[in-house]
Order: C-alpha cells, then structure tokens, then sequence
C-alpha cells in the first residue's frame, strides 16, 4: 500500500500548478485555481511559493477578467536551461540550450574529428559547448542526450550504436568527464522523436508510434502515455525486422531481408550509386537531389515508391500487433514525404487487417531531424526537472 503524506499532497499540486503554467501563461489566479480544481486559496499560496523559487513570477501586465483588472502569473522559462546533445549521426554532433519552455534558445553544430578517439569526440563536446555559451549567462540543470543505439538503463552501456566507437560505452560516464556537476540523461533518439510529439499544450494521444528514420530505423512506442523501451531496453529496435520478397544480406547482422538492407535514405542511394553524393551533401540537400530526378526519371520514381510499399507493409504490421491511436512518421527522408505517402497509407490500408475495423491514422512530420531530437530530448529532460529536481535544484552556471 501506498502511504500518500500530506507533503505529498502539497507537491502533487505544486506541480500540477507549475505544469499548468507552463502549458498556458500568463494567467490570473482565478483562472489558474479553474484550470487545476483547487481553491483560490491552496492557489494563491502555491504561487506565491513558485515565485519565492523564482518558477514563475507575477507579471506587469494585468489580464482582464470581466473588466476588472487582475494580476497575472507567468511561468519563468529562462528560470533554468537543459543543454541538449543530439549525438545521433556519425559525422558530426549537434547541441542546444533549451528552455523550461521547450524552446531551442541557441544550437551549434560541430563536425567530429575523423581520427575519432573518445578522448577526441569528449573534446569536441567541450569546444562545442564553450562557444554555444559564449555571450549568453544562465544556469543547467542536465544535460540531456540522444543517441542512435539501444540504452541499457540498468548497465548504462550503449548496444548496437550505429557509431562502432560508443559500442558497450558507458557514455555518462565519459560525459561526466566534461559536465562534472550535471546529471545526464541519454535516451534512444527515436524514444525522443515520440517525446517530441508530447506537446504540453495540446492533449496527448495516449498510444502512439513514432518510426523514425536516420542511418537506421527506429521505432518510439508510447504505450498508455509512457515510452516502452522492453525489459532491456531493445524495444522498437525496427533496422533488423524481415520483409517479404527482399533477398539482400544484412551488412551488420549477417541475416537476410532485413528492413535497413531497402527502406533507409543510405538503401536508396546505394542503390542508385549515389552514396558518395549523399554523404557528401548530407540528407537534406540529398532528398532534394533525388526529388529533381524524380521529376524526369521513372526509375528514381520506382525506387522511392518501392522504400514507401516496405513502409506501407510494416506499419500496417505495427497497427494490427498494437492497436496504436497514431503512427507518426519523421527523420531524415522527410523530404520524401509528399512522394510516398500516398503509398505509404494505401499499402498498410490494404495489408492491416484492423483497417477493416477503425480508421488508420498516419502522420508525417516535415521538420529536420537535429529539431526533432532537440525538442524530445528537452521534454525528456523537463521531466525530470519536475519529477526530481522541483523544489531543490542542483543548478551549474554558464
Ligand atoms: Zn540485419
């Protein structure tokens, strides 16, 4: 049995308060005491204690409210920052300073080095971070960090990374090297391509699938408004599942007909010989290239259509074993969207067998992949502002 303390109580509706603010602000107290069903008086104190904190602050501007004037409270965004570390590709690594808001304040991209050591990518990390924060003050809370491999909360070592350097590392420990004072957070990137869908401000689907594309694919469940990562973390590991009707050999595991030999951005471009263009403009510029050629050439057409049917085939796989509200769709071949959706949503319509029973809702996300992680990896790393750090705060300034 769960004891619930009176301590307790007082938290629940602090935060839940606090969360409320954070959704929509400014608002008066009144409005605030409607929004969370409490009393204007449990209301009034919370606030007044939220900004003895310095979490939110009571603004200038008064809000009307039936013609008179009332004072408003405003959430403090710049109260605290999370620097978040999107280490999802090989060739280089992106960071951001996020707000309590979840807005990027500021983002920095670094190449790193090509003789790549851990010592050399932590120093890459350090000089990345020393002039994002040039000419801005503030203070961190966590760093918060996505990483295109299987995390192991347990062991904290990384499996099956798609850079062979963090393979069985344990990552917070080199990162510790370089933010000593931090807690640091690391998830699977696409675990936080779903996080980046939970907007506070609109109300969340309760089950939803997030496949998201980068060099591999990965699959971000949220099952009953949690991630599912499995009892090891393994969870939506899609790179590696068998399709119909594809003979190739796996590079990585040796098996064939797995989804990453045809689906990815890297399959498309192996296929039309173009790896080096790829590598050397990057995705965006890449789907770019390949949209041109699909204006002339049919069979750059036919390829990218073939990517959308083995998509097609395994989300209608997905909706008939989980029954989710939504699938949604994003990384680094968003680009491609406007050419394969309509394939994409007619196969798995007519592979799914739940298709007969409920309307299959898909939805693809036009957004850059490095955002993607940044605003999953600050929402990951807001809640765990709330959940351990609210009303003590371990703070480190830059
Ligand atoms: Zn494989």
């Amino acid at each position: 049995m769960t004891v619930v303390t009176t301590t307790d109580v007082r938290l629940a509706n602090l935060l839940k308060v606090y969360a409320s603010l954070r959704a929509k602000s400014p608002m008066t107290k009144r409005q605030l005491a409607q929004e969370v069903e409490l009393t204007f008086a449990s209301v009034s104190s919370i606030c007044n204690q939220l900004v003895d904190l310095g979490l939110v602050r009571y603004v200038d501007e008064s809000i009307f409210t039936g013609g008179r004037k009332a004072m408003a409270v405003s959430f403090a965004s710049e109260f605290a920052y999370s620097l978040v570390l999107d280490m999802h590709h090989t060739d280089y690594i992106a960071m951001a300073l996020v707000d309590l808001s979840n807005s990027i304040v500021k983002s920095r991209k670094a190449v790193v080095p090509e003789e790549l050591t851990l010592e050399s990518l932590m120093d890459c990390i350090r000089q990345c971070y020393l002039a994002l924060v040039t000419d801005c003050t503030g203070k961190l809370y966590c760093v918060s960090v996505g990483v295109s491999a299987v995390y192991n909360e347990q062991s904290q070592i990384l499996l099956q990374a798609s850079n062979p350097l963090l393979e069985r590392v344990n990552l917070a420990m080199h990162l510790h090297t370089v933010f000593p004072d931090l807690p640091i957070l690391i998830e699977n990137d696409a675990n936080l391509a779903a996080f980046s869908q939970l907007d506070p401000l609109k109300p969340g689907k309760r089950d939803q699938l997030f496949v998201f594309f980068t060099q591999g694919i990965g699959l971000g469940l949220i099952i009953d408004g949690q991630l599912y990562r499995g009892s090891h973390g393994f969870a939506g590991e899609l790179g590696h599942l068998k399709l119909t009707g594809v003979d190739r050999t796996c590079s990585k595991c040796g098996n064939v007909g797995c989804m990453r030999t045809v689906v990815p951005l890297t399959s498309i471009a192996r296929d039309l010989g173009e790896i080096d263009i790829l590598r050397r403009s990057g995705s965006l510029a890449y789907c770019d290239h390949l949209l041109m050629r699909a204006n002339q050439e049919p069979e750059v057409v036919q390829r990218i259509d073939y990517t959308a049917q083995k998509i097609g085939e395994v989300l209608a796989e997905l909706f008939d074993i989980l029954n989710p509200e939504q699938i949604i769709l994003g990384g680094n071949n968003w680009k491609l969207y406007p050419l394969m959706g309509n394939t994409i949503r007619q196969t798995c319509r007519r592979l799914s067998n739940l298709a007969r029973e409920v309307d299959i809702q898909i939805q693809f996300v036009s957004e850059p992949i490095n955002d993607l992680i940044f605003k999953g990896a600050g929402e990951k790393a807001f809640r765990y502002f709330i959940e351990s750090c609210v009303p003590e705060l371990p703070l480190v300034s830059f």
